[in-house]
């Protein structure tokens, strides 16, 4: 088993030591900065000039300055920008403040994995990656709770890099819930394939043939779309709650012989050969230098598939039938409030 680290593995007294930077203040941005605070941390919050963000982070009772003043007050600079901005407020506002001692941190491994950002020598490069929305590591720490999360080292040239990621992670409330060592390139890789094949991808594409696959046929949308969509929640629960096991022992038999014996004809070899490639496209930067290229050409695929998948017939069924079942919705408003993003 891999090591876990909680709040007696933690040492506060190294985060207590520094002056935090946190620049962005969306989802992940506003947690880190306002748990932090919370924790006793010195804490300013780097924004661009005008950022909406700004009056937010004041009203929390954090100070907030440019992304530059941030950089060079700083000796910990934590990067929340979304991860395709960040190479370039980088080398404007960030690189140019960094210098021996600092320590400059991520949230997720994608710039310093694809070489997007190289951080000077004598810098310490760390990740301290929450395995959640923004939004839950701010409710679960006011709650007394944490998201678990991910650390790592790139650069250690203090010898004590792990050790402050560690501190920061308990300082957002992370130890609480459990702490597990990664690297860059582990964290970068499987969190990309998973979106792409399993969580987001893979599933929103079995959804989508799935449904008209039915539809095709001759049955009714409604009928396919609480089949193939809003059933998915039901048993997805059941898995997260119990594993697989647990939720083949809930299901009837039929269901159980059936999922046995389709669900390979389904994920047959030849997806699995293709989630191979996939992982390959990924693991030698194919992936990152496509995203990238789509960023700085102005995203026209992306916004092009996007509008194809709004058009989709389960859309407009969904729609109507999910403002049906009002209960559904009930939690989302909540959730805007608590993000500030
Ligand atoms: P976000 O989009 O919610 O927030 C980004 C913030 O940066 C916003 O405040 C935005 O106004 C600001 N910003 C955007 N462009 C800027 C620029 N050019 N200059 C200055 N500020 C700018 O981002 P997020 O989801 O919090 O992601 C931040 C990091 O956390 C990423 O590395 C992401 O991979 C990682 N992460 C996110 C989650 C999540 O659930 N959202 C989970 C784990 C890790
Ligand atoms: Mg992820």
């Amino acid at each position: 088993m891999a090591t876990l680290y909680y709040e007696k593995d933690a040492d506060p007294s190294l985060i207590a030591g520094r002056k935090v930077a946190i620049i962005g203040y969306g989802s992940q941005g506003h947690a880190h900065a306002r748990n932090l605070s919370e924790s006793g941390v010195d804490v300013r919050v780097g924004l661009r000039e005008g950022s909406s963000s700004a009056a937010k982070a004041a009203e929390a009772g954090l100070r907030v300055v440019s992304v530059d003043q941030a950089a060079e007050e700083a000796d910990l600079i934590m990067l929340l920008l979304p991860d395709t901005e960040q190479a370039s407020v980088y080398e404007a506002s960030i690189a140019p403040h960094l210098q021996a001692g600092d320590a400059i941190f991520f949230a997720h491994g994608f710039n310093i994995r694809f070489g997007l950002i190289t951080p000077p020598d004598g810098v310490d490069v760390a990740m301290v990656a929450p395995k959640g929305p923004g939004h839950l590591v701010r409710r679960t720490y006011t709650e007394g709770g944490g998201v678990p999360s991910l650390i790592a080292v790139a650069a250690d040239p203090s010898g004590r890099a792990h050790d402050l990621a560690l501190s920061y992670a308990h300082a957002i409330g992370a130890t609480r819930a459990g702490v597990l060592d990664t690297t860059f390139e582990e964290e970068t890789e499987t969190d990309l394939f998973g979106e792409q094949v399993v969580l987001c991808g893979g599933l929103t594409a079995l959804v989508q043939a799935g449904f008209e696959t039915l539809v095709g046929a001759g049955y009714q949308p409604e009928s396919a779309y609480f089949e193939c969509l809003h059933e998915l929640k039901l048993i997805v629960d059941l898995m997260y709650e119990q594993g697989i096991a647990g939720m083949r022992f809930s299901i009837s038999d039929t269901a159980e012989y059936g999922d046995l014996t389709r669900g390979p004809r389904v994920i047959n070899q030849a997806v699995r050969d293709e989630m191979s490639r996939i992982l390959a496209e990924i693991r030698d930067g194919r992936f990152a230098e496509e995203w990238v290229a789509e960023n700085r050409n102005g995203r026209p695929n992306y916004t092009r598939l996007r509008e194809e998948g709004l058009a989709h017939p389960i859309e407009k069924v969904g729609a109507e039938l999910r403002a049906m079942m009002p209960f559904i919705g009930a939690g989302k408003e909540r959730i805007q409030d608590v993000s500030g993003g």
